[in-house]
């Protein structure tokens, strides 16, 4: 029988080809589908006892013959009668996948079939489809023909087998899908967790020899030809968390990410079916301080297919970082990534995921402390990035978020609130809360900060300015201040002031000494009473003035603050002996030559001294001990 096919437009076929997938290779994707469909309805079929006789070898084979340029991809499954191809394959708005499953609902986990015109994606690289198929009923096996306009050729023919085989005759401009390596290469990027095998050429094995021995005794190593099946049919999401080890799901890891040799902190299993489907495992990488967001990324599959790695939408941003798989039919596939973001289902899955990172997070933070204390630092940055862009995580992450001092220890909010209150709650009665970037360069402010009784924060996250921000704006009365923006004696204003040696009119009179010796658009010279024993000289730069350019420097709008140049304080200590000697000092060189020695000393130790000016600091200084 000759005839048209039943589509809307003769000019299907070019739109097949040009728009309909943006992505020429997905059509093995929807062709091996469609076999792993028919063999996954067969057994559902034989389960209930409607096949007769034994199902045999049910693999899915690709197999590519480069002299006749074709692509075959063959099953063992249901096959179609002859009503059936003119019904599923010839109306081609008929979608036979949503009838099945309507008659088999409870049969329909497992199925992949909702990839729309999925058999006919096979036109986007062949010239020419043939489809011979029998079904497991007794029925004729039935020949199809098509080579890419609406007319097709459909007869009887020989087949002995039931099952069914689809042969692409590949089109001149699509030769690449005759290589053997790009197929292996497809079907390792779509179908490597398919559940049903998929068998592609053969692969080459070394195996004991059954005939000759070395001088051991031990069968020697031969090479062998087997087979080649290219996928996991039970991949360790499917699997019940209870049947899975520690080991089992590292091994899985690497399966995923052969590149990647580090192992993952920690896990989290998902397995809901109410009110979506969804299964998969997230991995929590190590993340060093840099992330490179395009190696390792979350896969989405479609009950078992693979569909992208572009998770965008699908998680929330801040579990991008996560590595690992996610598998949902309830994803609407091969539709733009806006309306992706839009849908109902989408959405409900991100809060889900997002609801079971905060709940794992809690739950070892409940039962393991210890070991989440360790995993802290690998884990801060997701933590932090999700408590500032999801406000639900945040409201839970608030009880969990750990905040680490200088001494290495480990503190949530609330417990480090209660730690730092008698000490450092500032005259106003907000609690001021120390941190450093740098526990390296800003080694001697901490120094002074602890010998106050002080305690100081690390925070050396590149979120560190936004997350300050954050805990200021939920935590009542706290402000963050950094552990060199002020003097000791200003980083937490208290009542009690120290006395001035120097009177008012001393200061006024050295200050303009000062001042003629330094850079003025860079530093604002303060004089300022602290104890004697401090520094006679100290460089601050005040926590709003770095906040900002911070800001600016990561983006935020704020770019103004960006192109000012870096201003500082100089900050002088009235009650130091040396200070009282610059004033005291008749000779004008030798008194130019004390403040320049002092003023680079305080540039020294905030390693500002660079240069010409650290070469002339170094002469002075050995001018002067002579
Ligand atoms: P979908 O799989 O989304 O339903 P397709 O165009 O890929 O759409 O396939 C249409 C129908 O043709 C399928 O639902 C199925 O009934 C039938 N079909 C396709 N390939 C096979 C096959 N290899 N064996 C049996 N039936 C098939």
């Amino acid at each position: 029988m000759n005839g048209k096919l039943n589509v809307q437009t003769e000019n299907i076929f070019p739109v097949i080809k040009k728009f309909l997938y943006s992505d020429h290779e997905i059509f093995l994707r929807e062709l091996v589908s469609n076999a792993v469909d028919a063999t996954l309805k067969l057994k559902a079929l034989s389960s209930r006892g409607e096949v007769d006789g034994e199902l045999g070898d049910l693999t899915v084979e690709v197999k590519v013959d480069k002299e006749k340029k074709t692509l075959t991809v063959s099953d063992r499954g249901i096959g179609m009668t002859a009503e059936e191809v003119e019904k599923y394959i010839n109306q081609i708005a008929f979608s036979g996948a949503e009838e099945w499953m309507e008659k088999y609902k409870d049969v329909k986990e497992g199925l992949i079939g909702h990839f729309g015109l999925g058999f006919y994606s096979a036109f986007m690289v062949a010239d020419k489809v043939e489809l011979r198929t029998k079904s497991y009923k007794d029925a004729k096996a039935v020949r199809w023909e098509c080579t890419g306009n609406p007319d097709f050729v459909m007869e009887e023919c020989e087949r002995a087998e039931r099952g069914t085989d689809v042969v692409l005759t590949v089109s001149e401009d699509c030769s690449e899908f005759l290589e053997e390596g790009k197929v292996l290469d497809l079907l390792r990027k779509y179908c490597r967790f398919m559940p049903v095998a998929i068998r592609c050429g053969e692969e080459t094995v070394w195996v004991d020899s059954e005939t000759d021995c070395d001088q051991d005794g031990k069968p020697k190593q031969v090479e062998k030809k087997q087979p080649r099946i290219v996928n996991n049919t039970e991949p360790a999401w499917r699997k019940q968390p209870s049947n899975l080890t520690d080991e089992d799901y590292k091994a899985f890891y690497h399966e995923l990410y052969p590149m990647n040799f580090e192992e993952p902190l920690f896990w989290i299993h998902l397995n809901v079916d109410y009110p979506f489907n969804l299964t998969g495992i997230l991995y929590f990488p190590k993340v060093k301080k840099t992330i490179d967001p395009n190696r390792n990324k979350i896969q989405l599959y479609c009950n078992q297919v693979f569909v992208t790695d572009q998770v965008e939408g699908v998680v929330p941003e801040y579990l991008m970082l996560l590595h690992g798989v996610l598998d949902s039919p309830d994803i609407p596939l091969n539709v733009s990534r806006s309306y992706l973001q839009s849908d109902g289902n989408v959405k409900k899955i991100a809060s889900h995921i997002s609801k079971k990172v905060a709940d794992k997070l809690e739950e070892m933070f409940k039962n393991e402390r210890e070991d989440f204390e360790k995993k802290w630092d690998d884990i801060k940055i997701f933590v932090e990035y999700g408590m500032l862009t999801e406000e639900k995580f945040c409201e839970r992450a608030m009880k969990f978020a750990l905040l680490k001092n200088t001494e290495g220890k480990y503190f949530t909010i609330e417990e480090y609130k209660e730690k730092v209150k008698a000490l450092q709650t500032d005259k106003d009665g907000n609690l001021c809360l120390l941190y450093a970037t740098d526990a390296e360069e800003q080694h001697s402010y901490i120094e002074k900060a602890k010998a106050k009784g002080y305690d100081v924060l690390v925070t050396d996250s590149v979120l560190t300015p936004h997350f300050v921000n954050l805990l200021e704006r939920n935590v009542e009365k706290c402000r963050f201040v950094r552990v060199d923006s002020d003097v000791v004696e200003k980083l937490i204003p208290h009542e009690d002031k120290i006395p001035e040696k120097l009177s008012k009119e001393e200061q006024e009179k050295l200050k303009p000494l000062i001042e003629a010796e330094v850079d003025k658009q860079k530093f604002t010279v303060e004089m300022e009473s602290m104890e004697s024993d401090d520094q006679p000289m100290t460089i601050t730069q005040s926590e709003f003035m770095r906040r900002y350019r911070e800001m600016a420097a990561m983006g935020g709008g704020m770019a103004f603050y960006g192109e000012m140049p870096e201003s500082y304080n100089l900050v002088v200590n009235v009650n130091h002996p040396l200070i009282e000697q610059v004033l005291k000092e008749e000779d004008g060189e030798k008194q130019k030559q004390l403040i320049h020695q002092l003023t680079d000393l305080a540039l020294l130790s905030n390693g500002l001294l660079k240069g010409e000016a650290l070469t002339k600091f170094v002469e002075r200084s050995v001018e002067m001990i002579k």
